[in-house]
Parts: C-alpha cells; sequence; structure tokens
C-alpha cells in the first residue's frame, strides 16, 4: 500500500503526529528504530504534561495562565525562545487533554512531594509508558502500520522536498514526511565531541549517564544538518540535564534514579566545596540545571547532602544514600577530604539565617555572608543521622535541532519545506535554547507532533502548510479543517 504520510520516530512527537495525519484521512506508516519492547523512546519515561489552565480543569488546581507559562520559561531560557512558538506551544497544551484522551491517555492528579506542580502539570496515570502504549493501540485502530527495528539512516530530499527514507537498504517513498526521532543525547561520541575537553584535561561526557533510551543515536539529526544543509537551531552541549544516582545504568535509568533534596541540603563537589545556591527556586524549575552545574566540578560527579530533618520533605531515592551519625564520619564514608568538608559545612551552618522554614514556598530562610549564598530553604544541617547522595550529569535530552516555524515545517536557506515537517526533541530547541521547567517537554512534542502531523496530511493532498488551519485543527478537530 501506499505512504502518504511517513512518521520517523516512535515517542510520544510521532505517535500525536501519526495520528493526527490518520485522523485527516492519510494513509501513515510509523518506523520506529526500537524494537517493540523498547518502543517509545524517553516518551516512555515521563510522567506529566505542562498545561496552560485560566481556571481550575479536572487534575489541575487554580490557573496557570498564559502569561505565568510565559514567563517561566521566559525566565528559564534566558530569553533563548522564540516567543511566538513558546505562545504557540502554551496555547496548544490547553486544548489538547481532550484529544489525548480521546486516544485512551488517562490522567490523575500529582503525588505530594518535592515537586509543586499539581497546579501547572497533568499527571499521566500510569505515566509514559501507559501514554505511549495508549497512542500505539489507538494508531493500530485507525489504521496506521507501524514497523519496529526500523531505523532510518538516510533520507532523499530534492529541493527541500521529501522523497523517501531508507531503513537498512530499503526504499521507503511518501508524498510527505514528519521527523520525530529525538535528539542526539545517546549518542556518547557525539556528546563527546560537543563538549571537548575541560582546563583538567578531563572529557566531562565520558562521566554522563543517560536518563532515557539508548535509540536517540541522532543519526537523522546529523544527516539533515551535515549531509542536506537544514537550518539548525541551538547549540550542542544545551541539554536538559539533570544531576541523577551515580549509581544508575548508563541508558534507560529513568525517574528513579532522580535525587530530589538538593534544595533541603547542600550541594559539594570532589573537593568538597559547595559551588551553587542550592535554593535558587522551586525545584521543578532547577532541578534540571544541577546536571550542567555538576558536569562543570572535577571528575563530573558532586554530593548531595542532607540530615534527618529533611527526610520525609522528598521523594527517596530508590537506593539508600551513605549514611552516618556524624559530619565527620560521612565525609570519610563518601571519599571526602574530612577538614575541607567540615570548613564548608560549619560555614553555611553559621550563615544560615533561620525564619519561618516552608519548602512549599520561596521562604526567608537564608545565608549571610558565605559564597555560594543559599538563598531559600537554608537551615543548618546539624540534626543525625546524615545522609550524602553522590550525582553524576544524567542527560535527559539535547537541545540542538532543526529550525521550524509554526508549521512545523523544516527549513533550508530560510525556505520551508513543502513536505517535510519535525516535531518533538529533533526541534525543541527553538523553544528551549536553555533551561527547562518541568513538563515543558512533552508540551513542545503534543503541539508540534499535531501540527506536523496536520501539515504532513496536508501536504500530502498538495494543500500548502499553513500554521492558523492546523492550530484550527488541533483546537477544533482534525475533521473541520482539512479540506
Ligand atoms: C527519564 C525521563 C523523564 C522525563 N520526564 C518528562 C516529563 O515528565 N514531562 C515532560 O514533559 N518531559 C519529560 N521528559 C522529556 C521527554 O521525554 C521528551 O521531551 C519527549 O518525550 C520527547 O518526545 P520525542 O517524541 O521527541 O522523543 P522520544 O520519545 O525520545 O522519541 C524518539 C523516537 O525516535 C526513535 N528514533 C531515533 N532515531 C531513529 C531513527 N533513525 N529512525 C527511526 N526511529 C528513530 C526512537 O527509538 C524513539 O522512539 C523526560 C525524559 C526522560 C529521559
Amino acid at each position: 500500500m501506499d505512504t502518504d504520510v511517513l512518521v520517523i520516530g516512535g515517542g510520544n512527537a510521532a505517535l500525536c503526529a501519526a495520528l493526527m495525519a490518520a485522523e485527516a484521512g492519510a494513509r501513515v506508516q510509523l518506523l520506529e528504530a526500537a524494537p517493540r519492547e523498547w518502543r517509545g523512546g524517553n516518551s516512555g519515561h515521563t510522567r506529566n504534561l505542562r498545561c496552560m489552565h485560566d481556571a481550575p480543569q479536572d487534575v489541575l488546581v487554580d490557573a496557570y495562565p498564559e502569561e505565568e507559562f510565559w514567563q517561566d520559561l521566559l525566565k528559564v531560557t534566558g530569553g533563548q525562545t522564540n516567543e511566538h512558538l513558546a505562545r504557540l506551544t502554551i496555547r496548544a497544551s490547553s486544548t489538547c487533554r481532550d484529544w489525548m484522551r480521546r486516544h485512551g491517555v488517562h490522567f490523575q492528579p500529582p503525588l505530594s512531594g518535592a515537586l509543586h506542580v499539581a497546579r501547572t502539570n497533568a499527571f499521566f496515570m500510569g505515566g509514559g509508558k501507559a501514554l505511549v502504549n495508549a497512542y500505539y493501540r489507538s494508531a493500530e485502530r485507525l489504521g496506521v502500520r507501524i514497523r519496529y527495528d526500523a531505523p532510518v539512516d538516510k533520507l532523499e530530499i530534492e529541493n527541500g522536498r521529501f522523497v523517501a527514507a531508507h531503513v537498512k537498504g530499503e526504499r521507503i517513498a511518501a508524498k510527505a514526511c514528519v521527523l520525530a526521532a529525538g535528539g542526539f543525547e545517546s549518542n556518547r561520541e557525539w556528546l563527546r565531541q560537543a563538549w571537548g575537553q575541560n582546563e583538567r584535561g578531563e572529557w566531562p561526557a565520558d562521566q554522563f549517564l543517560i536518563r532515557g533510551t539508548r535509540f536517540n543515536q541522532g543519526t537523522l539529526l546529523r544527516h539533515m544538518l551535515d549531509d542536506h544543509g537544514a537550518d539548525r537551531i541551538g547549540d550542542p552541549t544545551q541539554a536538559h540535564m539533570v544531576a541523577i544516582d551515580a549509581r544508575a545504568p548508563l541508558y534507560d535509568g529513568g525517574i528513579c534514579t532522580r535525587i530530589d533534596c538538593v534544595s533541603l541540603g547542600v550541594v559539594v563537589n570532589r573537593e568538597a566545596q559547595r559551588f551553587y545556591d542550592e535554593g535558587e527556586d522551586f525545584w521543578p524549575k532547577r532541578y534540571a540545571i544541577w546536571g550542567r552545574l555538576v558536569a562543570q566540578q572535577p571528575g563530573q560527579v558532586a554530593y548531595s547532602v542532607i540530615d534527618s530533618k529533611a527526610i520525609g520533605r522528598f521523594m527517596p531515592p530508590v537506593f539508600p544514600g551513605v549514611q552516618a551519625n556524624s559530619l565527620p564520619e560521612l565525609a570519610q564514608a563518601i571519599g571526602l577530604d574530612v577538614d575541607t568538608f567540615m570548613r564548608t559545612l560549619n560555614a553555611y551552618n553559621a550563615a544560615c539565617r533561620v525564619g519561618t522554614f516552608d519548602h512549599t514556598q520561596l521562604d526567608d530562610c537564608h545565608t549571610d555572608g558565605v559564597a555560594p549564598a543559599k538563598t531559600h530553604w537554608a537551615r543548618p544541617i546539624d540534626t543525625a543521622p546524615f545522609y550524602a547522595y553522590a550525582v553524576r550529569p544524567g542527560v535527559t535530552f539535547t537541545y540542538l535541532g532543526l529550525h521550524t516555524d509554526d508549521t512545523a515545517a523544516v527549513r533550508f536557506g530560510d525556505v520551508p519545506s513543502p513536505n517535510l515537517f519535525v516535531a518533538g526533541e529533533m526541534m525543541a530547541g527553538n523553544v528551549l535554547g536553555k533551561g527547562y521547567t518541568a513538563g515543558v517537554g512533552m508540551s513542545i512534542g503534543t503541539a508540534f507532533g499535531r501540527i506536523a502531523g496536520v501539515n504532513a496530511a496536508y501536504a500530502s493532498k498538495s494543500h500548502t502548510a499553513l500554521s492558523g488551519k492546523a492550530m484550527a485543527a488541533i483546537n477544533g478537530g482534525v475533521e473541520h479543517a482539512i479540506a
């Protein structure tokens, strides 16, 4: 059977594109590099999606208006974002949940814990794996042909127009195509090149762990940038990077390797020195910068240190931390110089100005006269037992991608392709130049996956991709928008 729309990738962005294209009546084929049991990419590891809403909505409390979402994004990216595409993502996040439900996704109220996200993020019942499974089931019902073990390694593109993809020597032609094959975070050699060697002669990326799938090797990203000259966005060293349990596996450790007690204690490097404000902001707005901070430390390792006052205030890691009844014993147990560690901890403890501790607010507990400062939740680390967790940089996803616009078209020399579109991590850098705020990866993938799917369906019927029509389709139902 001929293919109208070829979707390359098998995670959230690809599935959203495939579902929308199929709903629009296109004959869709989806190529997933992974075998069936590993399908779904990083999306299988997710838990939630950040959603704008002007009033309480099912699982979301209060309101999270467009402007607040935008300001949050502006703050974490330091302005390295495209406002038009960011606002498009934000608005699309307010209307996508009914569509998601129609394809079998269920939502649940968030669990309490260190993430202050009951207002901003809608959690998937059963997590990302359940979401991905629901989308695959729905795609099969809609007649999408799905192929696993199908890594695309070459694309035929003529004058900016997609012609065919190659999988293990087989040529697959289609009228339009959506690229949704993730970033290059699983490609350790590329990470090594991108990060280079530091002033200490270390190759920092050699110590990185990959939080998600091993299948996002960036093969198509590199092919599009180097061989086809597609317009690029982003810096290859920018990524969503979390400080994760140093004992995590190289790939697919997922969320259970997170260490979420940073803001409740202090973090020291291998030289037993603090290096950043642990209480700068709420953890969901800061957790994704700590991987990068640890990457800049000697040996790319650090230690999150807490005392017993912190216990019960954060989601406990799967593996227990190192425990000791005194701070010198703790330093010894984690192999740090005891004198330096004690100097650091004593200086921090003496600098704490404890007001009214409240981990749900940006409270008034801060340090005075120590560098770096801890600006919120600063309390002395003085109550045994004490705990330490060794952390390493955990790469979630990279931000180098393909430059796009509100039609999700891939661009060559600033000219949009008539039939080649991009979604998800492969273009997230248009919205995320750096930094991260929890749940926005799925907001971007869902918005652009759906737009790319509609526009690929249009393109396969020789219509021009239009952002307005695509938005109408993803807001009001694709059947009304496609002629
Ligand atoms: C542990 C973890 C937790 C996360 N939690 C959240 C969260 O709660 N909320 C949130 O918003 N974001 C979260 N993220 C980020 C989120 O996973 C991504 O932003 C989002 O899933 C990206 O979707 P995607 O479809 O672009 O990529 P992916 O889901 O990674 O899909 C890429 C797909 O492309 C396939 N592929 C790769 N190369 C090829 C090729 N050459 N040919 C064919 N197929 C190919 C892969 O096998 C994979 O199926 C998390 C990520 C991780 C790792």
